[in-house]
């Protein structure tokens, strides 16, 4: 009796120690959205799987070592393949993010995500959230029932990321095969390869070693309320493009992104004239450069109204101002080094706040 009495005492007392442990870990929440990270197959061999299929409480299970770093909450928002990413559920997601932000109740959050558009919705959180905590979004390229599935570690390290201190005021991360990558310049350069995630202009941001990350540097355009940059005689040193506040907004404007090829022909960008697109990303060749049988679909496009943004379908480098193209002639604006995929993010924000073409010009001058 007397024993049992002192047992239970002594696992009182251990779950009060544990459970003090566990608060005194940095508290990381958990937003799962699906891809291969939640995805599953038949064979742990073949790539044929269907992603979006596991879920967060699940993955979670997998790698227990993750509770001796943070404690750890989630919530599943939706559970897709990253394909069919959308608009809507960024809002809903993004708003999430700032509902956990103002809450002050997390030091970090992570994002579970489909790797095909991770490097989009990374983007589109870096504009809508306004904090210093890691935002950290991670996926996989092998389901969970594959040899070596990689989620697991990935997961491991997303948690590691956005639980240190180290990483605060780093802006949206994205943390995939032990490297920490900044979300403006992230992007997905291989269809199959765990190493796929790369930022061809800057470089990676960090790496995680042992359950620590370390960092090389921060992003460029993180924290700093200036932007210096010469170009061709002209120093760029406008207010960096604000935080867009999307508390109120329902649904963002239309903006679509034209591909240019050899022989391209207009039809490519009448389409979204026809549809009353706001906006139009032309994913030029070269440095933005534009067809001759597109340019005067373009310049009819612009007449009517929409923003026209010249970026480029070359994966490094940027799409400078007035290089091939007089922009200042036709109100074209030069996307610098944001891919098509994430100058139409930063152009839909964009136009929620304006349609002067050369305040947009700015922002994208300052993102
Ligand atoms: N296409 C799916 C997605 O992006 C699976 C690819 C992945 O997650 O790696 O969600």
């Amino acid at each position: 009796m007397n024993f049992l009495k002192r047992f239970s005492v002594l696992s009182v007392m251990m779950l009060v120690a544990v459970t003090m442990m566990a608060q005194e870990l940095p508290k990381v929440y958990i937003l799962a959205t699906g891809g291969t990270i939640a995805g599953s197959g038949s064979s742990a061999t073949k790539s044929n799987y269907s992603a979006g299929q596991v879920a967060i409480g699940t993955l979670l299970d997998a790698v227990p070592a993750i509770n001796d770093v943070a404690y750890v909450e989630g919530e599943q928002v939706v559970n897709i393949g990253s394909q069919d990413m959308s608009d809507d559920v960024w809002l809903v997601l993004a708003k999430r993010v700032n509902e956990l932000i103002a809450s002050q109740k997390v030091n970090g959050i992570v994002i579970t995500h489909g790797t095909d558009t991770m490097e989009e919705t990374a983007f589109f959180l870096s504009l809508v959230t306004d904090s210093n905590i890691p935002i950290v979004l991670v996926g996989a390229m092998r389901p969970s029932t594959a040899i070596s599935a990689d989620g697991p570690v990935n997961l491991y390290n997303a948690v590691v990321t956005a639980a240190s201190p180290a990483s605060m005021g780093r802006g949206v991360l994205v943390c995939m095969n032990g490297k920490v990558y900044g979300a403006a310049d992230v992007t997905k350069t291989n269809t199959t390869s765990v190493e796929t995630f790369q930022s061809p202009n800057s470089g990676a941001l960090g790496y995680i070693h042992n359950g620590e990350v370390f960092y090389y540097h921060a992003p460029d355009r993180v924290g700093r309320k200036f932007v210096d940059h010469v170009h061709e005689g002209t120093l760029f040193n406008e207010v960096r493009t604000p935080y867009f506040n999307i508390d109120g907004l329902k649904s963002l404007p239309k903006v679509g992104i034209a591909y240019g090829y050899s022989s391209v022909e207009g039809d490519v960008v009448d389409m979204m004239i026809d549809k009353h697109y706001k906006g139009i990303v032309y994913a030029g060749v070269g440095n933005g450069n534009i067809h001759k049988n597109v340019f005067p679909e373009l310049e009819k496009a612009r007449k009517d109204g929409i923003i026209v943004v010249r970026s480029s379908r070359v994966p490094t480098g940027a799409t400078t101002l007035d290089a091939e193209v007089d922009d200042n002639k036709y109100e074209f604006v030069a996307s610098w080094g944001l891919n098509p995929q994430k100058a139409r993010i930063l152009l839909m924000l964009a136009l929620t706040k304006t349609d002067d073409w050369k305040t947009i010009q700015k922002y994208f001058n300052n993102y």
